[in-house]
C-alpha cells in the first residue's frame, strides 16, 4: 500500500487513522470502489439512506486527487454557462447551474454537520492573463448576474486586482465570493469519518482487481472478495485497466503543487490581500492561495506522461516566480503531483455499466464540488431515483480518439499545442 504523498496536505493531515485492510470476505448491499470525494460522498449518502456499504481504496483514504488538489471550490461547472445553453439548451445549463450550486452547499453542509476542520474560506479570483481573457471574465460575471440571478460575482478591473494581487501581470477578471477554498485532504478524512460514523465499513490497501457482471457481484482483492448488490466506481484518474468500458472516455493528466515555506501575515497579505483562492485564465492553469499557516499553494504546470518530473519544486517554482519574482528567495517546502482525469468536452462522465454498476468520473478540473454532489446522486439513483443522476449521464462523453490504447498521441500533441500558446 502506498502512503500519501509528500505534501503539504499530508504533513498537516487531521486525525488520519489507518482503516486496515480487507482480510475477510464480506457481503453488503452497495460496494464503493475508490477513497476519494466522489467515492466517500456516495458511501456515506447510501448510509444515510440505511444501505450497508463497504468501500475499498487501493492506497489511502484521500490518497488521489482529493487529498492533492488545488482545494478551489468552484460554482458552476468546468464549461461557463453560455457554452453550456449553447450546446445543451438552455433548460440543461440551467439545471447544471443549480446542480453545482447544490454542490458547493453539501461541501459547506457536510463540513458544518460534522464539524471537519478543513480550513474552509470564501472566494475564488479569476485572472485574466491578457486583455481578452479579462473581458471573458467580466461578461462572464455579469451574465451570471443577468441570466441566473447569481449575485455573489463581480467584475474586477486591472487596478483592483493589481491591489488584490500585488502584481500588475494581470488585466481584470472576475471575484467569486460565492466560491470557495479548503485543505482538500483533511475535507477527506473528514469525510471517511462521518462515513465510518454512519455506517460505512471502509477499507485501505485494498485494490479491487476485477468484478463479475452478475447480480449480485463480487469483488475481488488480492486477499478476499465482497459481493455486493451494487457497485459504485469512483476512480477518476486512477482506473486504469480496472474497466476498459469506460477508459476511453477519459485522459488521465498530472497536475503539480508546490507549498513555500510560512511567509508570515505581512508578507502573505501582500501577495494575497483577500486570502481568496487565484485562478487565472491560461490554458495550463495557474492556481494559488494562501494555506492557514501563510504558505502560497501554487499550482502550476501539467505533464501527460505516467511520469513526475525529476524535481519538482523546481518544475513548479518556475511558474510561481512568473507571477510573484520577488519570492526568489523563499525555501519551497513541499512539491507534490496529482493525476486527475478529463473528458473531451470538459463535462463530467456519470453512468451505469450494468444496472448495477454505477460510475462518476472526469471531473475535468473542477470536482472539489461537483464530486460531492456525485455522491448524493449516485445513491438517489441506486435508491431508486434517477432523474437527477441521469441529467449528467445524459451529457454528452465522446471516447478519446483513439480509445483507450491509442488516445495518448493526439491529446498530447493537442495539450502541447494549447500550452504553447499559453508562453506566445
Ligand atoms: C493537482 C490537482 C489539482 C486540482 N485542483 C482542483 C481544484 O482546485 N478544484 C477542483 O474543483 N478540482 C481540482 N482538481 C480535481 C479534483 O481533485 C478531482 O476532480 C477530484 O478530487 C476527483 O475525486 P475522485 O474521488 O473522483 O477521484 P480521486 O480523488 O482521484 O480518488 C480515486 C481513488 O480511487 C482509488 N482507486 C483507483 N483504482 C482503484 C481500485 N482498483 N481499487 C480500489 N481503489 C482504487 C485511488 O487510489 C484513489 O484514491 C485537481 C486535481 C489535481 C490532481
Amino acid at each position: 500500500m502506498l502512503q500519501h504523498t509528500d505534501s503539504y496536505y499530508a504533513a498537516t493531515a487531521i486525525s488520519a487513522r489507518d482503516w486496515g485492510s480487507l482480510t475477510e470476505s464480506l457481503r453488503c448491499d452497495v460496494c464503493v470502489i475508490g477513497g476519494g470525494f466522489t467515492g466517500l460522498s456516495a458511501a456515506l449518502h447510501l448510509a444515510e439512506r440505511d444501505f450497508d456499504v463497504v468501500l475499498l481504496e487501493a492506497e489511502r483514504i484521500g490518497w488521489g486527487a482529493s487529498g492533492r488538489n488545488g482545494g478551489q471550490l468552484g460554482s458552476g461547472q468546468r464549461k461557463d454557462q453560455a457554452w453550456l445553453e449553447e450546446h445543451l439548451g438552455v433548460a440543461v445549463a440551467r439545471q447544471l447551474w443549480d446542480l453545482a450550486e447544490e454542490a458547493k452547499q453539501i461541501v459547506r453542509d457536510r463540513i458544518a454537520r460534522h464539524g471537519i476542520d478543513c480550513d474552509l474560506k470564501s472566494g475564488i479570483l479569476h485572472a485574466g492573463h491578457n486583455p481578452a481573457a479579462a473581458e471573458y471574465f467580466a461578461q462572464a460575471a455579469d451574465y451570471l448576474r443577468q441570466n441566473y440571478q447569481y449575485d455573489q460575482i463581480r467584475p474586477v478591473d486591472k487596478t483592483e486586482i493589481g491591489d488584490m494581487l500585488g502584481t500588475d501581470r494581470y488585466f481584470g477578471g472576475n471575484l467569486d465570493v460565492g466560491a470557495g477554498h479548503l485543505h482538500p485532504l483533511n475535507y477527506a478524512l473528514g469525510l471517511a469519518r462521518a462515513a465510518a460514523a454512519a455506517g460505512v465499513r471502509l477499507f485501505e490497501g485494498s485494490r479491487v482487481s476485477g468484478y463479475d457482471r452478475r447480480d449480485p457481484t463480487t469483488l475481488r482483492t488480492a486477499t478476499a472478495s465482497v459481493t455486493a448488490n451494487f457497485v459504485v466506481l469512483a476512480c477518476n484518474g486512477y482506473l486504469e485497466s480496472l474497466e476498459r468500458r469506460v477508459a476511453g472516455r477519459i485522459m488521465p493528466i498530472n497536475n503539480f503543487v508546490l507549498a513555500t515555506e510560512p511567509l508570515g501575515s505581512a508578507r502573505a497579505k501582500l501577495l494575497i490581500r483577500d486570502d481568496v483562492a487565484v485562478a487565472d485564465s491560461k490554458f495550463v492553469i495557474d492556481y494559488y492561495r494562501l494555506s492557514a499557516d501563510r504558505r502560497l499553494l501554487f499550482g502550476g504546470g501539467e505533464n501527460y506522461t505516467r511520469q513526475f518530473p525529476r524535481d519538482l519544486k523546481k518544475f513548479v517554482r518556475r511558474y510561481m516566480l512568473k507571477v510573484y519574482p520577488e519570492l526568489a528567495d523563499v525555501e519551497i517546502d513541499f512539491a507534490w503531483g496529482g493525476t486527475l482525469a478529463v473528458t473531451l468536452r470538459r463535462l463530467p462522465h456519470f453512468g451505469r455499466l450494468e444496472p448495477n454498476v454505477y460510475f462518476a468520473q472526469g471531473f475535468s478540473g473542477h470536482g472539489v464540488a461537483l464530486t460531492s454532489l456525485a455522491g448524493k446522486l449516485i445513491a438517489e439513483a441506486v435508491a431508486g431515483t434517477a432523474e437527477r443522476f441521469d441529467i449528467f449521464a445524459n451529457l454528452p462523453c465522446p471516447a478519446f480518439p483513439g480509445g483507450t490504447l491509442l488516445r495518448w498521441p493526439g491529446l498530447v500533441l493537442g495539450m502541447f499545442y494549447y500550452a504553447l500558446r499559453d508562453r506566445l
